[in-house]
């Protein structure tokens, strides 16, 4: 096979045609301001307001409830960052705030920036599949409990939270619920209702349409104060002026995901369920991350026991297939995600943890070749780990450039 197959769809998913479409006929209509009172500036605002009732439909919400946002990273901040003003802005102390251990670095860095401010951020275990328990959750509400945050399904595993019963948690203590749907998304329709949170966070990117915008819905009623200020763009809530031609984009993107989500999921689902079965058979002791759980069915989170993850990736690449690690690395040492960390993932294992994310694009004929390929590359990798401890010659070095990386890296 000659070309490139890409399984790293949980980093970024490529630009749908119906959103490369929707932006180039955006573009060759005269643009204004959306805020300008003239006919340009009016032509803008309703191609943005079309815009938010496309993507408000993948929340079932009405469209005022959306707020655009530069991604799923600030709408994350906005969330939490939002909420906690609302909080003090309302006359009140800095309170308490409650995430779990495997949140994106988007929620875990704004609550420990919280932290520094003065609030109490209480971290909350997951079990050996990545799952929060609500009894934990429960216990961990206090009467100044601002917000509780929860991811819908993980970056790296797919694992999916039981949000419902969260949801009936957080509803019946009266803390507005904040939900990272950003990978969940466009694989299965997000429906506020059923979810029951009070924000969601979304990316465009990661559903198909273009980088450097996202969405956070927010139920009318849950207090949020902006955190960009400036003009009163988007109801107060964040500030700049919008960026018409992307959200045209991330709309046809949200049209696409919103009509073939479900039958797009399962045909990848069984792709991936495929894949993980026969890479079993070949792989002798083989483990699937949070195989155990609800998972989204388009996500991998496979160790190879003894072949480190960055060698194999990089190999994988040479080989054509874009897949990516299980594990973020810090200066001089490697160190495991902090996801399989709280898993409770052994060092070692972690280090040999790849993740393999599929989408709608991917083949049956590209499977074939990937469970051709990994456990030929894994083989090889082992082999070459035996020889080195015997202080055999190496394996081949890698080409120049395609070291593993010691800088700092997140598993976006
Ligand atoms: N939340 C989750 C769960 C993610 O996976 C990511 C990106 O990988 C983000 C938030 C950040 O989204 P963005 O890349 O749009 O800033």
């Amino acid at each position: 096979m000659n070309r490139r197959v890409y399984l790293d769809h949980n980093a970024t998913a490529p630009l749908l045609d119906a959103a490369r479409d929707a932006m180039q006929a955006a573009l060759s209509r005269p643009a204004g301001n959306p805020s300008s009172p003239h006919a340009f500036g009016h032509q803008s605002r309703m191609e943005l307001e079309r815009s938010r009732r496309d993507v408000a439909a993948l929340f079932a919400a009405p469209s005022h409830e959306v707020v655009f946002t530069s991604g799923g990273t600030e709408a994350d901040n906005l969330a939490i960052q939002g909420s906690a003003r609302a909080w003090t802005a309302a006359g009140r102390p800095p309170g308490h705030i409650v995430a779990s251990a495997v949140e994106h670095p988007a929620v875990m860095e704004s609550c420990h920036y919280l932290e520094t401010v003065g609030w109490r951020f209480t971290l909350l275990p997951v079990d050996g599949a990545g799952r929060v328990d609500p009894a934990e959750l429960a216990r961990a509400l206090s009467a100044d409990t601002a917000l509780v945050s929860i991811m819908a399904a993980n970056n790296e595993t797919g694992v999916l939270q039981p949000l419902a019963q969260i949801a009936a948690l957080t509803r019946a203590a009266g803390v507005p619920l904040h939900v990272d749907a950003v990978q969940a998304a466009g694989r299965g329709v997000i429906e506020a209702g059923a979810l029951g949170a009070d924000l969601i966070s979304i990316s465009s990117h990661k559903i198909g349409g273009p980088t450097g915008i996202g969405a956070l819905w927010v139920r009318e009623t849950t207090p949020l104060a902006p955190v960009l200020r400036g003009g009163g763009q988007e109801r107060r809530r964040r500030a700049g002026t919008e960026p018409v031609l992307l959200a045209a984009g991330f709309a046809a993107a949200a049209r696409s995901v919103f009509v073939s989500a479900g039958r797009v999921a399962g045909r990848v689902a069984a792709l991936r369920d495929r894949m993980e079965q026969e890479l079993l058979l070949r792989l002798p002791g083989l483990i699937v991350q949070g195989a155990g759980a609800a998972r989204l069915g388009n996500t991998s989170s496979l160790t190879v026991p003894g072949v480190g993850n960055e060698t194999l990736v990089i190999r994988m690449d040479l080989a054509g297939f874009a897949i990516s690690t299980g594990s973020a690395c810090s200066t001089g040492a490697t160190r495991p995600s902090h996801v399989l960390a709280a898993m409770g993932v052994r060092r070692a294992e972690a280090a040999s943890t790849i993740r393999i994310s599929l989408g709608p694009s991917n083949t049956d004929e590209e499977i074939d070749a990937l469970v051709e390929t990994l456990p030929a590359i894994a083989a090889d990798l082992s082999r070459g780990a035996i020889l080195s401890r015997s202080s055999r010659p190496a394996l081949p070095s890698l080409p120049q450039g395609l070291r593993p990386s010691r800088r700092p890296r997140l598993v976006p």
